[in-house]
């Protein structure tokens, strides 16, 4: 590929200046391979760098981290992948050498190559070989390119004590939500979903939710404790970044309980606890944050064997061209999963 060709990219500006412009098609080095991106999903976290609401966020910038495509080119020190195959990134590329690496924790590598990945919203990525993973043939990129997110997840559920025949509540059943209501029933657990959107509810039973609690309507609490003969929830996930919602589910959790907050903040935004609920109750209180290596090759297997249906998370799906739609459809949950087709030739 030479050098000098131009390829389209959705550049973020400034906060809430996307425009689409073009930049250098990148060159590799021998580790490497280039890809032409075929798909990218939207992630909020894109979004927030879209808004603003990221901190020290540098602009402009091309965002998009949930991409595939096809390999155009191998970098000599490169074995077992070749152009034409179709392939899904791991952006996280880490070290191995680093104090948290050695411990096996390795979503929280010190030396996160963030240089050693290019890609996203623009025509060509990236990537070093070894955070390449193959699409199995049956498997579309549009699916394919939920391996990151579904690898968050996964983290998440593995993280969350489900037992085969608990109860488990899942507060917010946007696109993450709706992935964990899944990976939580093929955990064994009886599902409970909740939502403000009646729609989102409905795509929650369609993927697996045994029971849905809409929080507009009522007391959620309540709600979970009727539904678990005044028990309370073996595990609650909070996959909503609202504090009413991390508070709830912290009072939706039963004795010996597990509280995932798996939903970020933006901005940080404390919630009013009291001890004595997680105290008397002997709550379990934990977080997830990225994923491994590791879950990120389960997160392809679980798509490809139709563990977790992606597909019909997608609610929209637009060109390149039109990314500030892809954004403000996020920003204003007008959808559940935005996929950008940035090669709309498959
Ligand atoms: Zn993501
Ligand atoms: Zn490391």
């Amino acid at each position: 590929m030479p050098d000098s060709i131009k390829m389209k990219a959705a550049w973020i500006h400034a906060p809430l200046d996307v425009r689409i412009g073009d930049t250098e098609v990148p060159s590799i080095d021998d580790s490497k391979a280039l890809i032409k991106i075929k798909t990218c999903g939207v992630c909020p976290s894109d979004v927030r760098v879209y808004t603003g609401a990221r901190k020290n966020a540098t602009y402009p910038r091309i965002a998009g981290h949930e991409w595939t495509g096809e390999i155009v080119e191998v970098g000599k020190a490169v074995e077992g992948f070749a152009p034409g195959e179709r392939v899904v990134a791991d952006w996280r590329v880490i070290c191995g050498e680093c104090y948290y690496c050695r411990r096996g924790i390795f979503n929280y590598c010190s030396n996160m190559g963030r240089g050693e990945m290019k890609g996203g919203f623009c025509e060509y990525g990236y990537a070093p070989a070894r955070n390449l993973r193959k699409i199995p043939d049956h498997v579309l990129f549009e699916e394919a390119s939920f391996t990151e997110p579904l690898a968050c997840c996964l983290n998440g559920a593995n993280n969350s004590n489900i037992r085969i025949g608990d109860d488990v509540v899942v507060v917010g059943t946007g696109q993450i939500g709706l992935m964990h209501v899944q990976l939580a029933k093929h955990l064994g657990g009886r599902v409970i979903a909740c939502d403000t959107i009646q729609s989102r509810l409905e795509k929650a039973k369609e993927v697996g939710a045994d029971d849905l609690i809409n929080v507009s309507e009522g007391n959620p609490v309540e709600a979970v404790h009727d539904l678990t003969e005044g028990r309370g929830a073996n595990v609650v996930i909070v996959a909503a970044s609202a504090t009413k919602a991390a508070e709830t589910g912290l009072e939706m959790a039963g004795i010996c309980g597990t509280v995932n907050f798996f939903a970020g903040f933006y901005p940080s935004n404390p919630i009013t606890v009291d001890p004595n609920l997680i105290h008397y109750k002997q709550l379990n209180v934990t977080g997830s944050h990225d994923f491994t290596p590791h879950d990120f090759t389960t997160a392809l297997k679980l798509i490809a064997h139709g563990t977790v249906n992606v597909k019909t998370l997608i609610s929209h799906r637009l060109p390149l061209d039109e990314i500030k739609q892809g954004f403000d459809t996020v920003i204003d949950l007008a959808g559940v999963k935005v996929m950008m087709e940035v090669d709309s030739d498959r």
